[in-house]
């Protein structure tokens, strides 16, 4: 067939490609310039994932197209992160090539799941904000809605966390190291991004002044694009991702005064500036080359969708924000309303006004935390030093701002200075929030709680200003990745009951609610579940050397490492159950086994320490004899999405336990109850919405909640409290006795103290006995395991509303007003 004949559409068919195992056998010998017998495992995961997106290219060029054509509306997703984890499954499993890579593999005698096992996790993020990102462009895909992520290719993705003498030691992730065959460059689309320089007046031909922005250094954005494929609807949409690289001028230009190879070395600036994803969850660090960054993908990206809509609207940019949305991923891409302002003044002559109704109506910002440490500020001083042009645009945004607080607030001069996007002081600084609320027509929470306390509290006066800019969408995970892939088991046992609609529509899973009272279909999901932690066990064994024995409750917190998530409360709980083995009190106790995973950021001294002191703790009780099978702990390390994958389907008890009011939302806790754990949580985040769906027969609540937090924190005394009950008294004294640290004394002062700690933020003490009398709950309720098998089910049939599918569509209606452009 001459391939110039063929639709597009007839490219994406097995017609135009061999089989998948010639297309394999072709990759590995002539892309990859291979032996085809004794492959090498890693070349045949190239050769497999080569093949699988050949099978994706034609199917993508037809939705570029589809969506050119037949969106009125497109929307851009801007996040500096996006925390993809592996590609291959996803995509075959989504194109329904599952048998076919099987079959591929078996040629060379290995299975499809081993040679996935050879793909580097894309971690370009950093915990829940980062897989939300990729989670949404997933569903995006499945809903057929004309959505392009844009983001930054870090050269180093999140680091890759070791255990040295039980603390943490990051080493780098060169995630490309064997190259990436999920991407693909396009130089075409090359943009020019701007850094220092200065702002000047000058006046047009006819005498109006305008603004340009000179003494640039600039660099180059290059995009690789890959491609995020819908589940079997031939749809597959993309993600673009920039690299820095560094101009021909700007080498021979600005170096001139240097020899030959200063001018080379001056590439090295300019490719730093996607060379690593900065390891802070939920903190900001203020430093510059993270605000480069913040730039070079809002200029690059802003610049990449209006280049697309001139092809197809020509050069008059009004109809610009009627036609395109920008959904900004928490502040960090806030810098898109100033610059977008910019090229509709600087580079397309329109006046304040006319750019304000453009900007303004095509903006939509999600906030993802009230932690006051994880507000963006930028010191004025530095940022106008980098972006001086943007600067006076936000100068003047503020000017006019301040005006309506006026008119609203007429003479109230503290509402002002409270309001104003210029926190004044010795060294002023930019809140991004601010401009970020006062730039976008949305302003959207995380959570049902989390949107109310985002009204109420931290965005209260603003609130009061525009309360129809204020909504909720509360987070949600794929079940693609989430529940279909990384639990086969279970995914076979619900097709089996209720058919497959449930994968690309999770509302359906609650056909399974009246299962829960079927005998046979519990004891069919209990097999799962056990073999999901026989899988579990022997990943923990190869990761740690521990052994967790298949009756035991399997008791899971893995997320990054804070003070606020209160692993140091789980902890406690640990070292409770300990004691009770060691005084002889544990009758009736079932064995436990209790996995903590996460990362802590480098910087972040107490996260350390918390890391420290579990593994300690566990080196303590794993080798105690008198525990036995009783109880094991491990710190599980690296945890990561590919890890999540296995973790996940094993867990029977989900730790949700952060102090109410400062989790905006989660999502490990949505994954895990899709995959029938049960949750321990506080109010706070979507476990209030979690437990309202499951029933709160079926979730173990303990705790504080977020109205009586602020209030204990008044007078609170944790000294007295601890005095007061022994188990409490008890687990302090074996902490402070030096029991988890013979021979490293006082290493843990600082915890421990924080903990007795009248300010201690986080009130663990205050939350520890109802936590432990519902952990005894958790126990008593696990020996009944018709029982708890009744209640996992109804966990996971209680999860369609946790889809992400279910967020996107939200989002589309109420948000971005974008409509599927279904594949026909
Ligand atoms: C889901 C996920 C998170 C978010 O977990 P939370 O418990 O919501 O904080 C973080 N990291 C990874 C790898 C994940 O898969």
């Amino acid at each position: 067939m001459n391939p110039s004949l063929a639709t597009l559409d007839e490219l994406s068919t097995l017609g135009a490609l061999g089989n998948l195992g010639t297309e394999v056998r072709r990759h590995l010998n002539y892309t990859l310039g291979h032996h085809v017998k004794n492959a090498d495992q890693r070349y045949l995961y190239r050769a497999l994932a080569l093949a699988v997106r050949d099978r994706l290219v034609g199917q993508w060029l037809e939705t570029q197209t589809r969506m050119a054509d037949k969106a009125s509306r497109k929307v851009f997703y801007l996040s500096l992160e996006f925390l993809i984890g592996r590609s291959l499954c996803n995509s075959v499993h989504n194109l329904d090539l599952t048998d076919d890579a099987r079959a591929a593999m078996h040629e060379y005698g290995k299975g499809l799941e081993e040679t996935a096992e050879n793909e580097l996790d894309a971690g370009l993020g950093n915990g829940g904000l980062g897989r939300l990102a990729a989670c949404f462009l997933d569903s995006c895909a499945n809903l057929q809605l004309p959505v392009l992520g844009y983001g930054i290719r870090y050269e180093y993705g999140m680091f890759h966390q070791r255990l040295e003498n039980g603390r943490q030691v990051e080493d780098p992730d060169h995630w490309l190291r064997d190259g990436n065959p999920w991407e693909i460059e396009r130089p075409e689309d090359t943009r020019r991004v701007r850094f220092y320089g200065r702002s000047e007046l000058y006046y047009d031909a006819d005498g109006v002044h305008h603004s340009r922005w000179v003494d640039t250094h600039d660099v180059v954005a290059v995009p690789f694009d890959m491609p995020i494929p819908g589940f079997r609807n031939k749809t597959v949409n993309t993600l673009r991702l920039w690299k820095s690289t560094a101009t021909d001028a700007f080498d021979l230009g600005e170096f001139n005064a240097g020899g030959y190879s200063e001018a080379v070395a001056a590439k090295n600036m300019a490719e730093q500036i996607t060379m690593v994803l900065y390891p802070n969850d939920a903190s900001e660090n203020g430093k510059e080359l993270r605000l480069k960054q913040q730039y070079f993908l809002v200029s690059a990206s802003l610049q990449d969708a209006i280049a697309n809509w001139k092809q197809n609207n020509g050069k008059d940019l009004t109809k610009f924000g009627k036609e395109n949305c920008f959904q900004l991923n928490d502040t960090h891409p806030a810098c898109a309303v100033p610059e977008l302002m910019r090229i509709l003044m600087d580079e397309h002559q329109m006046s304040w006004e006319e750019a304000w109704d453009v900007a303004s109506c095509s903006m939509a910002y999600t906030n993802h935390t009230l932690l006051p440490e994880a507000l963006e500020r930028w010191s004025v001083a530095l940022f106008s030093r980098l972006l001086p042009r943007l600067t006076e645009i936000i100068f003047e945004i503020n000017r006019r701002f301040l005006k309506e607080v006026e008119a609203h607030w007429p003479g109230d001069a503290d509402m002002k200075r409270r309001l104003s996007i210029i926190e004044e002081g010795d060294n002023p600084h930019i809140r991004m929030a601010y401009l970020s609320i006062i730039g976008c027509f949305s302003v959207n929470g995380v959570a049902a709680l989390h949107t109310e306390l985002l009204k109420s509290g931290l965005f209260a006066d603003f609130y009061e200003l525009w309360p129809e800019k204020f909504n909720n969408k509360t987070n949600g995970v794929t079940q693609r990745r989430w529940l279909a892939h990384c639990n086969p088991g279970l995914r076979k046992l619900i097709t089996e009951a209720i058919g497959d609609s449930w994968e690309a529509d999770l509302s359906s899973i609650e056909q399974l609610k009246p299962l829960a009272k079927d005998a046979s279909f519990r004891k069919k999901w209990a097999a799962v579940k056990a073999e999901n932690k026989r899988r579990l066990a022997d990943y923990v064994f190869e990761n740690t050397g521990v052994q967790f024995s298949a009756n035991a409750i399997y008791d899971v917190q893995v997320k990054r490492i804070h003070e606020y998530k209160r692993q140091l409360l789980n902890l406690l709980h640990v070292v409770h159950l300990y004691d009770r083995i060691c005084r002889g009190d544990s009758e009736g106790m079932i064995p436990r086994c209790v996995l903590v995973g996460g990362k802590a950021a480098p910087g972040y001294f107490i996260a350390k320490l918390i890391v420290k002191l579990i593994n300690n703790v566990a080196n303590v009780v794993n080798n105690d004899e008198r525990v036995g099978d009783l109880l094991k702990v491990v710190f599980f390390p690296n945890y990561r999405v590919s890890a999540m994958e296995i973790i996940c389907p094993g867990t029977e008890l989900s730790e949700q336990i952060s102090t109410a009011g400062k989790e905006a939302s989660g999502t490990g806790n949505m994954k895990f109850m899709m995959n029938g754990a049960l949750t321990i949580g506080t109010l706070d985040g979507a476990n209030i919405e979690i437990r309202e769906k499951a029933g709160a027969e079926n979730f173990f609540l303990f705790g504080l909640d977020a109205a009586e937090v602020p209030v204990t924190r008044q007078n609170y005394n944790p000294n007295e409290l601890i005095a007061a009950d022994s188990d409490i008294r008890r687990v302090m004294e074996m902490l402070e006795g030096g029991v988890f640290n013979v021979g490293e004394p006082g290493i843990f002062d600082v915890l421990l103290s924080g903990l007795r700690n009248p300010q201690d933020q986080w009130l663990t003490i205050a939350d520890f006995r109802s936590f432990i009398d519902a952990q005894q709950a958790v126990n008593e309720a696990y020996k009944d395991q018709e029982h708890w098998n009744e209640m996992s089910i109804l966990n996971s049939a209680s999860s369609g509303w946790f889809s992400s599918d279910r967020t996107i569509a939200q989002y589309a209606d109420e948000i971005w007003n974008v409509q599927p452009v279904p594949h026909a």
